[in-house]
């Protein structure tokens, strides 16, 4: 097998923010497998490169599908969103080895670090990732509702900054105002809660509110949703959260 597979990134959607080692790999690859949107966002530079575009609800058969293209010989580079780490094909290729072909197993895959969106998210407002934060999906499509109702629970719990991945779509519009409501049984209604919208573009739309105030429906599917911990604050016009506890230097 003299195939290879690399998994990459595009970031939170500018061409900037794909890390140039990206985009080395994206240059190489004889073929690029990925959902289409983030296919777009990779200018054509190679006419012999195949794209194998792809439905965004199918990362096990795109994931395959990569698999047997670098096991035949070829070149692939599958491309997500933001890092391809965080909720995204990176997880869904190993899945995929570990199911799989053992032959799979002695590919030449390997995995480049990308901006993930809570990552440009916090950049857009200031540090409000400055302290001990945790990530979290409300998407209940690969695990049970119960599940993350516990971790958002622990969290609030743990006096982490909480940032919300997929926090809604057409499929699921009711998720983040339960775990709004969740998260208002544990914290102060003033804790700092940010909407961040289409993060690190030039469409970047920022509501910053707070946990008493939050309006579930100003999330989509473009959207990070940071809850802050009980340190996070403003200044000026910034959001932060101290690197230690009030009152510690
Ligand atoms: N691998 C991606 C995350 C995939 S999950 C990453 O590392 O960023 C998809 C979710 O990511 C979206 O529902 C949204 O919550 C978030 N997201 C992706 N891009 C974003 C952006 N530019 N701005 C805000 N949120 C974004």
């Amino acid at each position: 097998m003299t195939g290879s597979l690399v998994v990459v990134g595009t970031g939170p959607g500018r061409a900037e923010l794909m890390t140039p080692a990206s985009a080395a790999a994206v240059a190489r690859a004889t073929d690029l497998v990925g959902y289409g949107p983030y296919l777009d966002r990779i200018p054509s530079t190679r006419p012999d490169q195949c794209r194998h575009a792809s439905d965004n609800r199918v990362e096990l058969d795109r994931a395959r599908h990569a698999l047997a293209l670098a096991a035949a010989g070829r070149h692939v580079a599958v491309v997500s969103g933001g890092d391809p780490g965080v909720f995204a094909m990176a997880a869904a290729v190993f899945e995929a080895v570990e199911a799989g072909d053992p032959l799979w197993r002695t590919l030449d895959i390997r995995v480049e670090p990308g901006v993930t969106a809570m990552l440009a998210a916090a950049a857009e407002v200031g540090a409000p990732l400055g302290g001990d934060f945790c990530a979290i999906s409300l998407s209940d499509n690969l695990k049970a509702w119960a599940t993350i109702e516990r971790r958002l629970s622990a969290a609030a719990e743990a006096d982490f900054v909480i940032a919300l991945y997929n926090p809604a779509s057409k499929a699921r519009p009711h998720q983040l105002g339960d775990a709004l409501a969740l998260l208002r049984s544990k914290k102060k209604a003033e804790t700092p809660v940010l909407f961040v919208r289409a993060a690190g573009t030039t469409d970047t739309k920022v509501v910053a509110t707070t946990l008493g105030a939050a309006d579930a429906s100003v999330a989509d599917m473009r959207t990070l949703v940071i809850i802050g911990a009980s340190t996070t604050r403003q200044v000026g016009r910034w959001i932060y959260t101290p690197r230690g506890e009030r009152g510690a230097s």
